[in-house]
């Protein structure tokens, strides 16, 4: 069934996660991004269009830095985003480039997405760069941003972009290869959910672990993320970023993933 949904799918928004990004140390993990720039290809050279939503603008701060990584004030998570956004990026034009894939950048908050003026130029932006054969790679813009007027995770960002957007198919790589009844970071005898269709059972029915360190929302903003986009019959697969050319051992059925499909 994910196999197809994949293989049926135009219009694919792709969400990576911090922890997918990084390595066990923090940092930027360079074989992630060359692996996920050839799977991005894979799928453009099947006639796919791709939307990226990458977090780790923080934890490329810190990878830059080599400090603050403990620092909670404000100001200094603020400006470790701006500085880890700059080299964020750059991993992903020097990786894209490999393969002349053109990348463009769209950093956003909360207020650009609620208001139907700003919407809608967002949108005609993610149409022109698609048009013109550029993958968009959007993100919260953290700098910028303080709690009250956040979207707050890129879970949710990327479930309101394949909104806009119109997408066929949502997917979230996470560190974690689907949702599961309890966290199996926790629990060895947790058990994967592999096809969901009924979201408000399932959340009855898990319980809600704790998430990495660099995670910010959790298997709680995936949920979330699935309900905004099934709800406009867009189907949503929560997969493991961390394992290599996971896109494709989807596609090829050699992996496994949660799917979440519209009622
Ligand atoms: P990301 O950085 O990809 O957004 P997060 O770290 O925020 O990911 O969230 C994924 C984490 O959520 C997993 O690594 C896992 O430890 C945790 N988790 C908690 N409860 C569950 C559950 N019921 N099923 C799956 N993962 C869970």
């Amino acid at each position: 069934m994910i196999s197809e949904t994949i293989l049926d799918s135009k219009k694919i928004v792709i969400k990576i996660g911090s922890n997918t990004l990084s390595d066990g140390e923090g940092m930027l993990n360079r074989d992630f991004f060359m692996n996920f720039t050839s799977q991005v290809k894979r799928l453009t050279d099947m006639g796919k269009q791709i939307i990226i939503v990458s977090s780790g603008a923080r934890i490329a701060g810190v990878s830059t830095l080599g400090k603050w990584k403990r620092k909670e004030d404000l100001h200094y998570k603020q400006a470790l985003c701006a500085i880890g956004q700059v080299e964020l990026m750059d991993s992903f034009r020097r990786s894209f480039k490999e393969e002349d894939l053109l990348i463009g950048q769209i950093l956003v908050t909360r207020d650009d997405l609620s208001d139907p003026g700003r919407t809608v130029y967002i949108r005609n932006t993610l149409f022109t760069l698609i048009d013109e054969g550029v993958i968009p790679i959007i993100n919260e813009n953290d700098s910028v941003s303080v709690d009250e007027i956040k979207i707050g995770d890129n879970d949710n960002l990327a479930a309101l972009i394949a909104n806009l957007w119109n997408a066929d198919l949502l997917i979230l790589l996470s560190d974690i290869d689907g949702v599961y009844d309890k966290n199996p970071k926790e629990h060895d005898d947790a058990v994967i959910q592999e096809t969901i269709t009924d979201i408000a059972k399932l959340r009855r029915e898990i319980s809600f672990g704790s998430s990495g360190s660099f995670g910010t929302g959790g298997i709680r903003t995936k949920i979330e993320a699935a309900e905004k986009v099934t709800q406009y019959g867009i189907p949503m697969i929560l997969a493991c970023g961390k394992h290599e050319n996971i896109i494709s051992s989807l596609i090829d059925k050699k992996e496994k993933a949660s799917l979440f499909l519209p009622g």
